[in-house]
């Protein structure tokens, strides 16, 4: 929903690795705008693996309370792992997500350049429900009669699964193709999964919607063969929604169709609060050299903006990218180019 405002507040959150090198890019992308949004004002934050080691906390307190009351929305970089669990670490991104309730992961899948000779053409959207499903991360462990037993919970609540069914929709609706895809696997877990598709299916007949709806179509795949058709036909699919661990795995099989980890946005949405992060992580074998491919987070802050209303900004920074995608002589080594970081921003910015 837009609202209007006479300046937007960002908070900015590199974190670590990469993060500290394409974090800044999109931070100069965004300035670039101009008055085709509110005026930004940046607020620097921190969190992540450098920040434990450095403070002894991975998500200062000051950092979600200044998210919290000052700040419209966030980008937030990448954040190391160490390679042994390390006590009293856990990862900020997560508690992130459950502290602002930002319930939904939006991961826009589109491939670069349409090749007539190759695969079809994609563009499609996952709207993954990022707060319940496995990750409630509820496992026992038992010794039964034959050994060892494990066991987690699968929590899928009316409530979740209506909301992230709403965003779908609305996404849906916002688009050209107005066509909704509804993962699941009722098929075998007809309580849990049963539960996801008949809310997200109800959604257009909540009172008060008089009909919003009524121009999306609704379609829905047992997860196994959404995966297949994926590969095979990614075409049929618009807009796709999926419980958590199934839009965990259909999100990353999307982005493969697609090429580099380097070109793909998302961000996580809440009510109130929108983030933008990059998919790809702190990747530690390029870090420091300066050709992180920034793309990607130019990309999540414009799909940060249009979640906000401001789909025009969003627009310019799109196009940016693409020209620059297309056009083919100024890429980093990710793509099989030559040029660094700050050569990719100044092309975008030169584009805008
Ligand atoms: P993490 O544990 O933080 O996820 P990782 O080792 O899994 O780290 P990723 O960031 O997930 O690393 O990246 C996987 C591969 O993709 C690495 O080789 C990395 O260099 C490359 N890569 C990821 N993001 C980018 C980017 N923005 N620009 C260029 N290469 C990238
Ligand atoms: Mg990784």
């Amino acid at each position: 929903s837009t609202v209007a405002r006479k300046s937007l507040k960002i908070g900015l959150i590199p974190a670590d690795g990469i993060g500290k090198e394409v974090i800044p890019a999109a931070k100069q992308a965004i300035i670039a705008l101009g008055s085709d949004i509110p005026k930004p004002e940046f607020v620097d934050l921190i969190a992540g693996w450098e920040c434990f080691t450095r403070t002894g906390v991975a998500l200062p307190e000051e950092t979600v309370e200044i998210l919290r009351n000052e700040c419209d929305c966030a980008l937030f970089g990448s954040v190391s792992s160490p390679s042994r669990k390390v006590t009293g670490y856990s990862s900020p991104i997560v508690a992130l997500r459950k502290k602002l309730d930002l319930y939904a992961n939006i991961r826009p899948v589109v491939s670069v350049s349409p090749d007539v000779n190759q695969r079809p053409s994609i563009d499609l959207i996952v709207v993954r429900e990022n707060t319940e499903c496995l990750y409630v991360k509820e496992e026992i462990l038992t010794i039964g009669e034959h050994g060892k037993e494990a066991r987690a919970t699968r929590l899928i609540t009316e409530r979740a699964s209506r909301r992230i069914g709403q965003m779908a929709f609305e996404l849906a609706l916002a688009r050209s193709r107005k066509h909704l895809t509804i993962i699941h696997k009722s098929n075998v877990l007809s309580v849990t999964d049963g539960l996801f598709r008949e809310t997200v299916r109800g959604v257009p007949l909540l009172a008060g919607l008089n009909g919003k709806y009524d121009g999306v179509t609704i379609a829905e795949q047992l997860v196994d063969s959404a995966v297949y058709r994926l590969f095979r036909e990614p075409e049929i699919f618009d807009v796709m929604v999926a419980p958590n661990l199934y839009g965990d795995i259909i999100s990353d099989a999307a982005a493969a169709l697609v090429g580099s980890l380097g070109l793909i946005p998302s961000i996580n949405a809440g009510d109130d609060f929108v983030m933008g992060e990059p998919v790809h992580g702190s990747a530690p074998d390029i870090e420091g050299k300066g050709i992180a491919n920034p793309l990607a987070s130019i990309r999540s802050a414009a799909l940060m903006l249009r979640h906000l209303g401001y789909s025009k900004g969003a627009d310019k920074l799109d196009i940016a990218v693409d020209r620059v995608i297309r056009e083919g002589r100024v890429l980093t080594p990710d793509l099989k180019g030559t040029s660094t970081t700050n050569e990719v921003l100044e092309a975008v910015l030169s584009k805008l």
